[in-house]
């Protein structure tokens, strides 16, 4: 519940931002409340401008893996600032953070900094279609890859080919080549590249979808996307905003061990602030300005203060041998309080330090089966969780991040309010 200074924030920012928020997510709609202004995090708690406390899990949507305001990194960015915010101008900086990637995600021979998901994937994008010649790419229902037009787009129902634009805004000649097949379904995809094979460009995908709450692919889809890409000569590119540096040090490709054509990062990759990355082969990065006729650039891509917190963000998960097994471990406890607390009525899915509880009795595996959830019972849930100061996404369809912030006690914490929670909605929503 927010406070009567977020109350009175909200209600004059609505009056000169869309919604009173930068970004749609932020306004809490889906669960019907107002949101909290926040006005300081530290670790694995942020405070509203109420002065309320919360163990926070939404983490910014992800790049808060080590928590928030971690001293190592802040007073590396400090120093950063003092040297000035902006060159426009190469640096030794941008070098080392492109080289940590490099090593930590070795499939990426080469690679470019820009400064957001969005952008990164529009550039991921446009290299593919520079390399192969060709226009058409797949994307899957459900995924999100940031909100340029082309990909603002999921399938008309029931007809996977027909590419309607999700936003108005969007002409329908900007989506005509995005051919949209359904998570986990390699038989849609097959069945996409019968069609039209030797015109697509590009399959790009989530390895783990964490855009329609977490759905993890199933064994044997990732493979598939790799063999029949290769087969078509087209190039796999794999979304690695969220899982990137989360599911391991060398993210999905790592964790799953399947290696793509071109990867994007950001989130976690910018320690916090704004900046993102594109890259993969070599033949195909060479294809990008000024070294091929690729065009793309930015007035503050590799900003300096960026790219300090993205070195010493990546530095301290590289030196680090137990972070991601003890995020792991910490979701796994929160997944099984949640299984023994809702039972069968809903439907708890996780990878690595990421997990939904997805109101629904379905397995969940793809987007049908992700929509099928009880979103009056999710903002159930939400409010239960914000009103004992556990801050969850305020939407069924995004992620839980655990950080490595997290102690044991707001982990065990966490878990008995989940128990509550679930009594709760039990006795007043005849959840069995
Ligand atoms: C957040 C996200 C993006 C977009 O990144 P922005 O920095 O918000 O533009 C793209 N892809 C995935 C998988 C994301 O989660």
């Amino acid at each position: 519940m927010a406070g009567w200074k977020s109350e009175a924030l909200f209600k004059k920012s609505k009056e000169i931002m869309p919604g009173g928020v930068n970004s749609p997510v932020r306004a809490f709609r889906a669960v019907n409340q107002n949101p909290v202004f926040i006005e300081r995090a530290k670790g694995s708690k942020i405070y509203d401008v109420d002065g309320s406390e919360y163990t926070d899990y939404v983490c910014s949507w992800g790049p808060g893996i080590l928590g928030h305001a971690d001293s190592r990194v802040i007073e590396a960015v400090k120093k950063a600032c003092n040297n000035g915010l902006t060159f426009g101008a190469p640096t030794e900086k941008e070098y080392v953070l492109a080289s940590i990637i490099q090593e930590l995600v070795p499939s990426m021979e080469m690679l470019r900094l820009v400064n957001s998901g969005t952008e990164a994937v529009m550039s991921a994008i446009r290299a593919a279609r520079g390399f192969t010649g060709r226009d058409k790419i797949i994307k899957f229902r459900g995924c999100y890859h940031g909100h340029s037009d082309g990909l603002l787009v999921k399938a008309g129902s029931g007809a996977l080919t027909q590419s309607v634009p999700d936003s108005l805004g969007v002409p329908e000649g900007c989506t005509e080549s995005t051919l949209v097949a359904e998570y986990n379904d390699i038989l849609s995809v097959k069945s996409l590249f019968k069609k039209y094979g030797s015109g697509i460009a590009a399959v790009i995908v989530e390895p783990v979808a964490a855009n329609m709450g977490v759905v993890p692919p199933v064994p044997g889809f990732l493979e598939g996307l790799r063999e029949i890409t290769k087969q078509y000569k087209s190039i796999l590119i794999f979304d690695e905003v969220i899982t990137g540096f989360r599911l391991a040090k060398g993210g999905a490709q790592e964790y799953f061990g399947i290696v793509p054509d071109i990867t994007v990062l950001g989130k976690i990759a910018g320690g916090g602030m704004p900046l993102a990355v594109y890259g993969g082969r070599r033949d195909i990065m060479e294809m990008v300005a000024p070294l091929g006729g690729v065009y793309q650039a930015g007035t503050l891509s590799g900003n300096p203060v960026a790219v300090t917190a993205g070195i010493e963000t990546l530095k301290i998960l590289k030196d680090d041998n137990d972070i991601y097994n003890k995020i792991e471990e910490n979701t796994t406890k929160i997944r099984l309080a949640a299984e023994k607390a809702f039972g069968s009525s809903v439907c708890v899915s996780q990878a690595g330090s990421l997990m939904s509880v997805f109101f629904t009795e379905e397995k969940v595996t793809d987007y049908v089966t992700a929509v099928s959830s009880d979103t009056e019972k999710y903002a159930m849930y939400f409010d239960y969780m914000l009103k004992n100061r556990i801050y969850i996404a305020p939407s069924q369809f995004e992620a839980m991040f655990i950080s490595a912030a997290h102690t044991d006690e707001d982990i065990e914490r966490t878990c008995y309010i989940i128990k509550q929670a679930a009594e709760l909605l039990k006795s007043y929503m005849g959840m069995c």
